[in-house]
């Protein structure tokens, strides 16, 4: 799960980024509208935390641009802006959920992962996948009825691929939704990750489709 924060307030941006990141989320934060739109339409986030006040570009613009251009991407608004007036035109705008400063980190840590799994088709909290259970609240995961302990990279790998099932996921699409801007990302990380997750869970749950990715079949 990998989320845009745009804030043009750096105190606050740096809160958010640090928070976000500590909820298990993999976070990037840019600061102006401007930036916000053309990170959004090149890597795929799963999120967006959108300030509306914004230098360049206002949130509202970047709003209404990224849904003239189709982008289905679930916009949370974070603002300032109190008035149901406000939100009103937020949520009219595209937005799909609004926060108003000052806000609880753990409610928007909530929220996110409630559009998220809105956005992938899901309604339930846990994800089920034959005896594999993963709560992205506790980040926790249990094969066949015990707990198993995963590594936090492995642990989003992992959600991901339950999110996708079905689907093959690209080594590239992977590896994008793991990893923020500026981290060094070793060659042969997400085939170490899927070793792992292979050993700790079951070797036939993930499937190499060769020269392209991976995937976690469908649950029947
Ligand atoms: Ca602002």
């Amino acid at each position: 799960m990998r989320i845009l924060i745009v804030e043009d307030d750096r105190l606050l941006g740096e809160g958010i980024l640090a928070g976000i990141r500590q909820a298990g989320f993999a976070a990037d934060w840019v600061q102006d509208g401007a930036a916000a739109l053309a990170a959004a339409q090149s890597e795929p986030f799963s999120a967006v935390v959108l300030d509306l006040g914004l230098p360049r570009l206002s949130g509202l613009d970047v709003l209404r641009e990224l849904r003239a251009k189709r982008n289905a991407i679930p916009v949370l608004i974070l603002t300032a802006r109190d008035t149901s007036k406000d939100v009103i035109a937020g949520l009219d705008a595209g937005g799909d959920d609004y926060m108003i400063k000052p806000f609880d980190l753990g409610e928007l840590a909530a929220r996110l992962r409630a559009l998220i799994r809105r956005s992938a088709g899901g309604a339930a909290p846990l994800l089920q996948h034959g005896e594999l259970t993963l709560d992205p609240a506790a980040r926790s995961v249990r094969w066949q009825g015990h707990a198993v302990e995963l590594a936090p990279r492995e642990f989003a790998l992992l959600h991901e691929l339950l999110l996708g099932a079905g689907r093959v996921l690209t080594r590239a699409q992977l590896e994008a939704k793991l990893y923020p801007w500026g981290e060094e990302v070793e060659s042969n990380a997400l085939e170490v990750h899927i070793h792992h997750l292979r050993k700790k869970l079951a070797p036939e749950l993930i499937r190499t489709v060769r020269g392209v990715g991976y995937m976690v079949p469908r649950d029947e």
